[in-house]
């Protein structure tokens, strides 16, 4: 018997889930609807690897994935007890405000300790072990190497029956019934065109291009090498230095080396030129680690990075029993690394409108993605913010609050430098532990106002010693 008629035969005495895609956000789903169907079927295109290996359906997992504080917390609640088994895995540890070295706009960020400490580990690495989790569940069944084709409906399309699929070795296709259907399949969902088929309304988009490129390669770092650092991380600079790049340990004394180029200045996937790129960064550290490590990968290029939000949430009319999540819905410029963080947000959304509904489906569609686009504001404007820092950047123009966004910036980053409280409550920003709104907060805005008038009267002050030294 294969597979799927296994699967077809257990799920059809009892509620049943289908979760679309089995990478971060359709994981992190199928955990969320455990709880709350007797099955959970997670369909993957992929065959899924028995070992940690990136595979085809995630090419960005060749890059490194910083998963933020806040959502590695999210990830201990959901599988309590990850921290130590990637502690066992050898990932290390990392404290972001003491441990990680940030070079913004004005300097390096100043170090000092926090509890915003997680542990780094490869993106292969995090799913193999949260899909092996899951694994444990009785409730929950990957098919894999299995492709999902579209959506199965009742006679007068008002609800979602299921998926219309095709196992990779056979191509008839073939259903799978469902209560309730999840497309978690990333940033190439067909769901719009899905759903044009069976008579609905393909969702606007809003998309947000800096035109920004990744080259990266992994390497055994150089013999002796030492650092008081463990993270390294140089921001490009707008408006005229586009490059940047990170360095990033992860189990088995691996470290990534990223390099990225905005506005199209995209970093070559070649030796020579990874190497030359990364000597024209505006400090040496990550030069002089790429010159003596000895790179164990090839060197990796990614470059659809647009920030692509799909607008479900404005959608008059939606079958029931379907919602969509992740990069599906909204995917980000991944620099900021909002993207598995913001994937566990949406899977916590998902149970708490399960949750409301009490296994009434109708209606919890269109409130689970009014729900999710709201959560989904935060590292949007973050992200999109950040990018219309440029002026090549293509899909919209900065608006007033965005424009005072970059000056009040400015001063916390400057600030920053110097104040190891504002710099802390910046990468809690960063690493969406608080709100940007904390950055608002009395202390810091009297900091800032405080800044601003220094610069302004020393600026003042300079230009009349400049006057009197004209008279004189
Ligand atoms: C270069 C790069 C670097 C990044 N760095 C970070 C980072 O540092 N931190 C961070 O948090 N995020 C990062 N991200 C974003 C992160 O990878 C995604 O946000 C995260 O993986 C969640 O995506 P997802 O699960 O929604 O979709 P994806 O990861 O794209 O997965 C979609 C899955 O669906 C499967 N699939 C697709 N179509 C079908 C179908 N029809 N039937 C069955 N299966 C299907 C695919 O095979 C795949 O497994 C980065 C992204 C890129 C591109």
């Amino acid at each position: 018997m294969s597979k799927l008629t296994e699967v077809q035969q257990k799920t059809s005495n009892g509620s049943h889930a289908i979760v679309i895609g089995g990478s971060m956000a359709g994981l992190l789903s199928a955990r969320i609807l455990a709880e709350h169907f007797e099955y959970v079927t997670v369909v993957e295109r992929d065959h899924l690897p028995q070992q940690p290996e990136t595979r085809h359906g995630v090419p960005q997992g060749h890059h490194v994935h910083v998963m933020l504080t806040g959502g590695y917390r999210i990830l201990e609640q959901l599988f309590p007890g990850m921290e130590a088994e990637l502690t066992t895995a050898g990932a290390p540890s990392v404290n972001w405000t003491a441990e990680s070295c940030f070079f913004h706009a004005r300097g390096w960020g100043y170090r000092g300790s926090s509890d915003l400490v997680t542990r780094t580990c490869s993106r292969a690495f995090l799913e193999w072990v949260v899909r092996r989790r899951l694994s444990n569940y009785r409730n929950i069944e990957f098919l894999s190497a299995t492709q999902v084709k579209g959506l199965v409906t009742n006679t007068d399309n008002s609800r979602v029956t299921g998926v219309k699929l095709c196992c990779l070795d056979d191509s008839q296709e073939q259903e799978l019934t469902s209560d309730f259907v999840v497309d978690a399949s990333g940033r190439n969902s067909q769901l719009p065109k899905w759903l044009e088929k069976i008579g609905y309304e393909s969702p606007s988009e809003t998309m947000i291009n800096s035109f920004l490129g990744y080259s990266t390669c992994w390497y055994e770092p150089p013999e002796n090498f030492q650092a008081d650092w463990k993270v390294l991380y140089v921001v490009s600079q707008p408006p005229h230095d586009k490059r940047g790049g990170a360095l990033y340990p992860i189990e088995g004394n691996r470290w990534g080396v990223i390099l990225i180029g905005i506005s199209r200045d995209y970093p070559p996937t070649d030796e020579a030129g990874f190497i030359e790129f990364a000597r024209s960064l505006r400090t040496p550290e990550i030069y002089q680690f790429v010159k003596d490590a000895k790179p164990i990968t090839p060197i990796h290029g990614y470059r659809r990075t647009e920030n692509c939000w799909h607008h479900y949430e404005k959608l008059s009319r939606m079958p029931d029993s379907l919602v969509a999540i992740g990069d599906a819905v909204c995917a980000f410029n991944p620099i900021y690394g909002q993207g598995m963080t913001t994937a566990a947000l949406g899977a916590l959304t998902l149970h708490d409108c399960l949750q409301k509904q009490q296994h009434n489906f109708t209606g919890l569609t269109k409130q689970f993605q009014k729900q999710l686009a709201k959560v989904l504001e935060t590292p949007w404007l973050m992200a999109t913010g950040e990018d219309f820092r440029w002026d090549t950047t293509e899909g919209g123009q900065p608006d007033k609050i965005t424009q005072f966004m970059h000056r009040y910036m400015d001063e916390v980053m400057e600030i920053s430098v110097k104040d190891p409280d504002v710099y802390r409550l910046f990468v809690e920003v960063m690493h969406m532990v608080k709100q940007p709104n904390s950055l608002f907060a009395p202390s810091v805005v009297i900091r800032v106002l405080g800044q601003v008038v220094n610069s302004v009267l020393s600026n003042n002050t300079f230009s009349k010693i400049k006057v009197l030294k004209t008279e004189g």
